[in-house]
């Protein structure tokens, strides 16, 4: 079984600059599950179940709707590239407003039953795999597992400049998106018990890639000796 890397932690974290770093390093793919909520929270809106922040729809009528849809993410030129219905929607799906409405769309079990097979099935050949449920839910037997954070103040101004919106707003933007992630009843935002906890308020990206790599050489010399 070829190396699997968890890497789970809020809004900001910095889990997709080093995820795909380390993918490119290791040649492994980087699979970034946030967007496949985020592609299913665009699909919902589109198909007119959410009205401003809320998603207005029966269990069944979420599954009927997403029965009818196909998502899908490849690894290319270093980018997890994210499908629906056969489109190209990566770049369509990563502003702040859909972030929000697939933090709200996620807390949902069916939508998270849905999605389960499908990340298990991106991961089959090892991988980075970035999100919030990865080492405690979808991969818990994951060869590394990593539990990435840092302090709100410093995740505002990592997502502020990355999304090129002021300061204010990602504030109050990742507060509620922690709200909802960690206090959901379905798989909530919880380190695993025997995930490593690295807190990168304080850290270079490069810091943290290595602190990462460091301990997947160690597992990999493990697994090897076994
Ligand atoms: O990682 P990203 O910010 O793109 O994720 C968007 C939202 O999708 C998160 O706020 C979270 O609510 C949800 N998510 C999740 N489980 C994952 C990945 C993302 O619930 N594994």
């Amino acid at each position: 079984m070829p190396i699997r890397i968890a890497i789970d932690g809020p809004a900001g974290s910095g889990k997709g600059t080093v995820s795909r770093i380390i993918a490119k390093k290791l040649g492994i793919p980087y699979i970034e599950t946030g967007a496949l909520y985020r592609a299913v929270a665009y699909y919902l809106r589109q198909r007119g179940l959410i009205e401003g922040r809320e998603l207005r729809a029966s269990d069944r009528e979420i599954e009927r709707v997403l029965g009818e849809v196909s998502i899908t993410q490849k690894y290319a030129d270093g980018e997890a590239r994210t499908y629906l219905n056969g489109e190209d929607v990566t770049d369509l799906i990563r502003s702040a407003e859909i972030g929000q409405l697939a933090s709200v769309v996620s807390a949902r079990r069916v939508v998270r039953d849905y999605l389960l097979e499908l990340q298990r099935r991106l991961a089959e050949n090892g991988g980075v795999i970035e999100g919030r449920d990865i080492g405690t839910v979808v991969l818990p037997d994951a060869e590394v597992k990593i539990f990435l954070t840092a302090d709100l103040e410093e995740r505002a101004r990592r997502k502020a400049s990355q999304l090129g919106i002021p300061y204010a707003e990602a504030l109050k933007e990742l507060r509620e998106r922690d709200e909802r992630d960690t206090n959901r009843e379905v798989a909530p935002l919880r380190k695993a018990p025997d995930a490593i906890l690295i807190d990168s308020t304080n850290m270079s990206v490069e810091e943290v890639v290595e602190r990462i790599m460091d301990i997947a050489r160690r597992r990999l010399e493990e697994k090897n000796r076994r």
